[in-house]
């Protein structure tokens, strides 16, 4: 059963992801990764898919992970989870491995998780290895200069999706919905959710936690305000992934064998999504319309779906 954290207070005080990073200031990748390695602890191995967590997290002879870590292939975070965990799993079979097994965490960017890697995902999904993969999802490819991915939210501007004189709206598709898109195809894994490392102790760490507690593969796909990206001042991270989950436009929630459980349920209550848009300079071209019509998709999310925000099929 997983530990679970009531507060800030309770959360250990060990890093094993610490300094000799170079990540932009604020940014809350980092911060999932710091969060992920705390709940885990020190019998754990990382492998991590190339991305911004990649880059920045391996410059020249410097590191700031303090657990094993490999680097592997953009598209490859879920098999190379798997290799990890059957390598050590026929290790311990053997006799070589004398302490527990550790915990294999695999992470991936939106565009190597939720667009490249979603296969490899699939694939691990369907084993019956213990391992967590966790999808960084910072709404672009931000290490080779924000490029719009399958996960960008509508109206983003990236260098994709630059906004014009002629076509001022460039990114014209909805959120690629990952967890609900797993959980629909995958009945039999324990634990996927969704999470926002804004909330360390009343979200994230415990959904780590309960990942690998669950036994079998997990998935989680967190949500991360990234300065460089959405462009705004590296103090209003926090303020920005609190207000994804309040506006109901990143759906917060479990789906722990089978059943949905909402860590903040937007059904009930849910802030403009105009607070969220407006801070980031990459909506700074939206005009009254925008707005309007992305509060029209987010509450079509919550108010029509066959499982609000999880499953987008509406009936009739
Ligand atoms: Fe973090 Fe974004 Fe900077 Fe990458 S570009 S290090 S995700 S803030
Ligand atoms: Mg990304």
């Amino acid at each position: 059963r997983a530990k679970v954290y009531r507060g800030v207070h309770d959360i250990d005080l060990e890093e094993y992801y610490t300094s000799g990073h170079r990540t932009c200031q604020g940014c809350e990748s980092a911060l999932v990764m710091r969060s992920f390695a705390k709940a885990s602890g020190p019998n754990t191995v990382v492998t991590g898919a190339t991305g911004c967590m990649y880059v920045a997290n391996t410059s020249y002879m410097s590191t700031p992970w303090a657990v094993p870590w490999m680097h592997t292939q953009l598209g490859a975070g879920g098999s190379s989870a798997v290799g990890m965990a059957a390598g050590l799993r026929a290790l311990k079979n053997k006799g070589k491995l004398k302490k527990d097994i550790p915990h294999v965490i695999a992470f991936c960017g939106d565009l190597g998780g939720g667009d490249m890697g979603l296969g490899a995902i699939s694939g691990a999904l369907q084993t019956d290895y213990d391992l967590l993969i966790i999808i960084y999802d910072n709404e672009s490819a931000a290490n080779t200069d924000i490029q719009a991915t399958g996960l960008t939210t509508w109206g983003a501007q990236t260098t994709f999706t630059p906004t014009g004189s002629v076509h001022r709206i460039m990114q014209k598709r909805w959120k690629k919905n990952v967890i609900g898109m797993m959980a629909a195809g995958h009945p039999n894994v324990r634990y996927l959710a969704t999470a926002c490392a804004t909330y360390p102790a009343g979200d994230y760490l415990n959904k780590v936690r309960k990942a690998l507690a669950a036994g079998g593969p997990t998935l989680i796909h967190t949500i991360d305000p990234c300065t460089k990206g959405w462009d705004y001042h590296p103090r209003y991270t926090g303020l920005i992934g609190e207000l994804a989950v309040k506006t109901g436009i990143f759906p917060d929630y479990e789906i722990i064998n089978g059943k949905v459980y909402y860590t903040y349920d937007a059904r009930k209550k849910r802030v403009p999504v105009r607070e969220y848009l407006e801070k980031q300079g990459r909506f700074s071209h939206f005009t009254e319309e925008d707005y309007e019509y992305v509060q029209s998709m987010v509450d079509e999310m919550w108010e029509d779906w066959e499982i609000p925000g999880v499953v987008p099929f509406r009936g009739d």
